[in-house]
């Protein structure tokens, strides 16, 4: 507890200039009244204690003056500080002895001896002004002794004060030298640190610079020191750093990573990024802010590479995009011609030519028949990419009766049944929301060798939208294919055992994802499938 007591009130006069400065003033008037007031005994020596007292009392004000202009810090005031305590500790001394060991002296030696010991920063200056004062002390009791005895009050409290100072100097110099012990350590981190540490003053300007901006930024720390980082940024960033100085410094954006550039000494410009963070004083405001700083260069560079090479893919498959939809667009007339004119032939030599002829008439008719799917199915797959999404409320329910209609050609040569659940009405692209349903429903039909298959269509909701799910009684489909269906092409049965182009499931998957959803499925072999999609709310 006493150690406590001791640092605090080692803190208030150490770091609260302004309290040793009136300490000092206390003491200077203190001394000027007695110059005035004081109790007129004649002297032993030469000077009159008047005169002694004026003395002290200009010293003390020279101390008071010294900490009121400069800063305490600086090594010369400080060494000159030292010097004007001796001279005022040597004054008194003169005093007391001059005085015959007067009481009333001894009491105003004691305070100024006292209230000195704690300004000496450095121990072997406190040892040479202990030992000095001292001496000066004892040669002058010595002197004095034969003639004017000390009393027992002057011993008694010079003693106790002697004692009590070297105490709690000893305190002192223990606890600065763990507190530079722990700084050093402190020091020697931000000094080593790979990263670019910094401590900015209240608006910005830097006062701690660790050396690692050499290796960072090319300057030496001293170059930086006292100037703000802001004029280092990079012209086409300085929002960045101007709108956090908006915000404030305690303001929660201060404590994420900043990207940006600083310029190198060499002129080129450097990524980096940096963490703020404010630092509360004592006195619980914030005057001070950390920074860390990291060179990014190298992840900027891939990033920006990526960044590069996706906006190259991007235009590539926008590019293959268009060319699949204007290719399978145009390549619609010739086939529809060849389609036509086939059929044209097969009627007009109906019997007219050999089996053989008539059976690879069928075949070329039916491979453009497949063509024209193929490349409908392709068309409406590059469009789904180029479509506008249009947002609407749709009436799912509503929107599956429609698509019975569509298909109840189908469904009655399958002798199918098909329940449809409570459907939510959802914000969406009726015509896209059609055409998936349409083709999962279809599909549980066709990959269905039950006598009456049953689709089931329901939905669920959930926090972030809804799940709908077209279940089948239907063939089921192995886990090992599961995943790859959903990609074009992908089909798991020959044309000639169910007819198809591979291309349903991977639009119905294109069309969720621009919707805004997912699709996934779970199937069973020779039970049948459920496939999912979700929409959001
Ligand atoms: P297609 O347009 O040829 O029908 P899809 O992309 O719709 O092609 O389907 C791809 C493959 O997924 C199909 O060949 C089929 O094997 C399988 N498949 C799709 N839906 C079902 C289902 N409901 N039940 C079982 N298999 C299915």
């Amino acid at each position: 507890m006493l150690l406590n007591l001791y640092q605090k009130v080692t803190r208030f006069i150490d770091h609260d200039a302004r309290t040793a400065r009136y300490l000092f003033l206390i003491v200077a008037i203190g001394f000027g009244l007695f110059t005035f007031f004081g109790d007129n005994k004649p002297l032993q020596g030469p000077i009159e204690h008047e005169w002694i007292n004026a003395f002290d009392s200009i010293v003390s004000f020279i101390l008071f003056l010294l900490l009121l202009l400069c800063n305490p810090c600086k090594k010369y005031f400080q060494e000159f500080g030292y010097l004007l305590i001796y001279i005022l500790n040597i004054g008194n001394v003169y005093l007391l002895y001059a005085t015959g060991f007067d009481i009333q002296y001894s009491y105003q030696f004691i305070v100024v001896y006292v209230i000195s010991g704690w300004f000496f920063r450095s121990e072997l200056a406190f040892v040479f002004f202990f030992t000095s004062i001292n001496t000066a002390l004892i040669l002058s009791l010595l002197v004095a002794s034969s003639t004017t005895p000390p009393t027992f009050d002057f011993y008694a409290t010079y003693v106790v004060a002697a004692v009590a100072q070297v105490v709690l100097i000893r305190y002192r110099f223990n606890v600065e030298h763990m507190l530079t012990e722990s700084e050093k350590k402190y020091r020697l981190l931000a000094q080593n640190s790979f990263d670019l540490i910094c401590v900015h003053d209240a608006d910005g300007s830097l006062e701690f610079v660790s050396p690692s901006v050499k290796r960072l930024l090319g300057y030496e720390p001293d170059e930086l020191i006292g100037h703000k980082p802001y004029e280092i940024v990079h012209e086409a960033d300085k929002h960045i750093i101007r709108s956090l100085v908006l915000t404030g410094k305690n303001h929660p954006s201060i404590q994420h990573p900043i990207q940006y550039r600083l310029k190198h000494k060499d002129g080129s410009y450097v990524w980096i990024e940096t963490i703020f963070t404010p630092l509360d004083s004592p006195d619980g405001k914030t005057n001070v802010v950390l920074s860390q700083t990291r060179d990014i260069r190298r992840s900027k560079g891939y990033q920006i590479q990526l960044e590069e090479r996706t906006k190259e893919l991007e235009r590539s498959n926008a590019d293959l995009e268009t060319f699949a939809f204007v290719s399978s667009h145009d390549m619609q007339e010739p086939l529809r011609m060849i389609a036509n004119y086939m059929q044209l032939l097969k009627r007009k030599y109906a019997g007219k030519l050999d089996k053989e002829a008539e059976e690879y008439i069928d075949f070329a008719s039916n491979g453009a028949i497949t063509l024209q799917q193929l490349l409908r199915d392709l068309l409406s797959y590059s469009r789904i990419t180029r479509a506008d999404i249009k947002q609407e409320k749709v009436n799912v329910n509503q929107l599956m009766k429609e698509v019975l209609r569509n298909i109840q050609l189908e469904i009655k040569e399958r002798n199918a049944e098909i329940t449809i659940g409570e459907l939510y009405s959802v914000v969406s692209d009726k015509n896209l929301l059609m055409l998936v349903l349409q083709n999962l429903t279809l599909n549980g039909l066709k990959y269905n060798h039950s006598k009456t298959p049953e689709v089931e269509v329901t939905c669920t909701t959930m926090a972030t939208g809804f799940e709908f799910c077209v279940a089948d009684n239907g063939i089921g489909i192995k886990p090992e294919h599961q995943k790859r269906i959903f990609e074009p092409f992908h089909r798991l049965h020959t044309k000639a055992e169910i007819p198809g182009t591979g291309l349903g499931l991977s639009i119905c998957k294109k069309i969720v994802e621009r919707l805004g959803g997912t699709i996934r499925l779970e199937s069973e072999y020779g039970v049948g499938s459920k496939f999912y999609f979700t929409l959001p709310k």
